[in-house]
């Protein structure tokens, strides 16, 4: 089969041929339908996050299943399924407690795929990357059939994300002021969720005019251009003191100590972005006698199975966007361009397209 590999840091994938290991047990093949191309692949392909090379990135994906391994009974031959880059184990105590999104026992590690000979373990456990997948069961969440799958893959990583910050991790409360730093991918979605959890006052804060014209079609009330100065005086004048919550959606140390000064006595900061390896964001110590609260967020806190259903709801009911989000759909070959295009802050996300 195909697939992107990646050989060196900073230089271009090339498309070539790579061998799958069958299903073992517990193990499904998944024909990929779309994959979507994250900023999160970039700090990889930029080497800011450090990995072993060759490799075949990718996490963010949607497809049908195509052959399963012995004892598999979540899904069979045909289903169409969402991947997830967390996959969970079920029995560890994460899982236990209700926060798969925090399991590190529950993706697989096995080296399934074969790169000049050499077997090599899938990319954050799927490697999208590729015209097929091989994961565990628990990596899939089945999706109704009547689902696009090149809107579907992007539930996988930036819309849970995004989304579930805002009603997962942070529970926005209706009517509250929200600020999101960073109207990417994630950012998008994180006012989508604000809005969708009843929030008064949405600001999207970027430096994109482009990005910030987006932002007001997913619910942003308002848009702060931080290239024309200050982002926290800009917001603070907004919201009277600052909003209830602040979202940081990019991944920098700067935008992260932003979102903690900006939010009012008593607010919550809350950070989404994946910042660069070993990186270290500095806040003020003082404003903890403000009773703020400083949260992270990962995979916007999801249990898949539950919530990835819902947003597909959401989706065919109208209620979410996820058209607007996939600004190009690219053959396996334009991937390089594609996160050219993503470098230059063209595009809310470019799709491959199997
Ligand atoms: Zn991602
Ligand atoms: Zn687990």
């Amino acid at each position: 089969m195909k697939a992107a590999v990646l050989r060196e840091v900073n230089r271009p994938m090339l498309v070539e041929d790579v061998e799958l290991d069958a299903p073992a047990r517990g193990q499904v093949v998944v024909r990929t339908a779309a994959a979507g191309v994250c900023h999160s692949d970039l700090h990889f392909i930029d080497g800011s996050w450090p990995m072993r090379l060759p490799a075949v990135l990718g996490h963010e994906a949607a497809g049908v299943v195509e052959e399963v391994g012995e004892d598999v009974t979540y899904v069979r031959p045909g289903d169409h399924v969402i991947l997830l880059f967390v996959a969970f184990c079920g029995r560890c105590r994460f899982c236990a407690m209700g926060r798969p999104n925090l399991c590190a026992d529950g993706r697989l590690r096995d080296r399934t795929l074969r790169i000049d000979g050499q077997a090599v373990a899938p990319f954050l456990g799927m490697s999208a990357f590729a015209e097929r997948m091989l994961v565990g069961e628990n990596a899939l969440v089945r999706v109704r059939e009547d689902m696009p799958l090149d809107r579907a893959a992007l539930i996988g990583c930036a819309v849970m994300t995004g989304i579930g910050a805002a009603i997962n991790t942070a529970r926005v409360q209706a009517g509250s002021t929200c600020a999101v730093i960073g109207a990417g991918g994630v950012g998008l979605n994180v006012i989508q969720g604000c809005a969708l959890a009843g929030a008064a006052r949405i600001i999207a804060v970027d430096m994109a005019p482009a990005k910030l014209e987006i932002a007001r079609e997913f619910g942003a009330t308002h848009t702060i251009d931080a290239s024309g100065g200050d982002a926290v005086a800009q917001v603070q004048d907004l919201t009277e003191g600052g909003p209830d919550y602040a979202f940081e959606a990019i991944g920098l140390p700067q935008t992260i100590s932003q979102a903690w000064e900006m939010v009012r006595r008593g607010g919550e900061a809350v950070i989404v972005g994946m910042a660069p390896y070993g990186s270290v964001a500095e806040i003020s110590a003082p404003s903890f006698l403000d009773e703020k609260v400083l949260r992270g967020c990962m995979y916007g806190s999801t249990r898949p199975r539950v919530d990835m259903p819902r947003i597909v709801d959401l989706y065919l009911d109208g209620r979410i966007k996820l058209d607007e989000l996939v600004s190009r759909r690219v053959p396996l070959g334009g991937i390089n361009d594609a996160f050219d295009a993503m470098r230059r802050s063209e595009v809310a996300r470019s799709v491959i397209v199997f």
